[in-house]
């Protein structure tokens, strides 16, 4: 039954968003460490001498784009953590783990290179069989900037798991929802569109990898994978319509059914990931970041109004 390399691989990936959901388990207790007397860092290491010949190359690439190293400077910059958050590169993870990881703590995210080396894989056949969407940059569609981009997306995931056992943040859904919802909220805002398009390309493919959908997939903590293809693409497609509705609804890519919902769904994804940070800004980015939030606020009410609008002419035309 596991002869099929494919299947392996698709197993695999499966869990990789999968596995920090189960571990819920919050740091109570902690939290009198929060505000101004929290001083942790995030620092990124590349534990060299437990990476395989074989995953040295993806890991290479993932090392030289620094996404990693950029996502803990935004963090260290604006969020004072109250413990520092660790994030691995190596070989050496805690057993079971294939995937990029967060500690149920919130202070240690493992990646493992063989999960770089999967990723780096399945989107060298991508560029081969997939035709570019035209919004994706012609010069960034090979398999190493693919590789990169995706796995910003992946760990701004990871980081948004960390953030919320860390601050202990107050989820309103799904955990594994609110992390993805970070990792479009902080790579849209602080990187642009690559990030977002290169996971979507990234997770069609392994939607129609997996197929048929099953029970174990339709019970899963994450939403299923196709639907977070364009979920992915909603939130950008919402966080600038003039800019992204024609490549990416005019295009086919988001349905004109979803495309109305995101302007405001972005509103609020960026209105509710500032204010749960807010409590939590460092002193240094306090102003930038109180003044960004009350932006977001406004905006929010905008969309919303925005959205009473074309309500009925939505419904009409349904
Ligand atoms: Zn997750």
């Amino acid at each position: 039954m596991l002869s099929s390399g494919g299947y392996l691989l698709r197993t695999a990936f499966a869990g990789a968003l999968l596995v920090g959901g189960f571990a819920v388990v919050s740091c109570a207790g902690d939290s009198d460490k929060a505000g101004a007397n929290a001083n942790g860092k995030v620092t990124v290491v590349y534990e060299d001498n437990t990476i395989k010949p074989k995953d040295k190359q993806a890991v290479a690439v993932v090392r030289k784009s620094r996404v990693f190293e950029q996502a803990a400077d935004w963090v260290n910059k604006s969020v004072a953590l109250p413990h520092d958050l660790d994030v691995k590169v190596t070989g050496k993870v805690p057993p079971g783990v294939t995937d990029a990881v967060t500690q149920p703590d919130g202070r240690t995210i493992y990646v493992p290179p063989p999960f770089l080396t999967q990723i780096q894989g399945i989107l060298s056949d991508v560029v081969k069989t997939v035709k570019r969407p035209a919004l994706f940059p012609e010069a960034e569609f090979n398999a190493d900037d693919l590789t990169a981009l995706s796995t910003q997306f992946i760990f701004g995931h990871e980081m948004g798991h960390a953030l919320q056992r860390q601050l202990l943040l107050p989820n309103l859904g799904l955990e594994e929802d609110a992390a993805d919802g970070f990792a479009s909220f902080y790579t849209v805002n602080e990187v642009g569109p690559g990030p977002s398009l290169a996971a979507a390309i990234l997770f069609d493919e392994l939607a129609r990898d997996e197929g048929k959908l099953t029970l174990e997939g339709l019970s899963s903590d994450h939403p299923v994978t196709q639907q977070r293809v364009f979920n992915f693409l909603c939130y950008l497609e919402g966080s600038d319509p003039k800019r992204f509705y024609e490549p990416l609804v005019g295009a086919g890519y988001l349905p004109k059914t979803r495309a109305p919902l995101c302007p405001q769904a972005w509103a609020m994804l960026d209105y509710g990931w500032w204010t749960q940070l807010r409590p939590h800004f460092s002193e240094a980015f306090k102003d930038q970041g109180d003044k960004t939030q009350e932006n977001a606020r406004d905006h929010l009410i905008a969309e919303m109004k925005a959205f009473e609008k074309e309500l009925d002419k939505l419904r009409r035309g349904q």
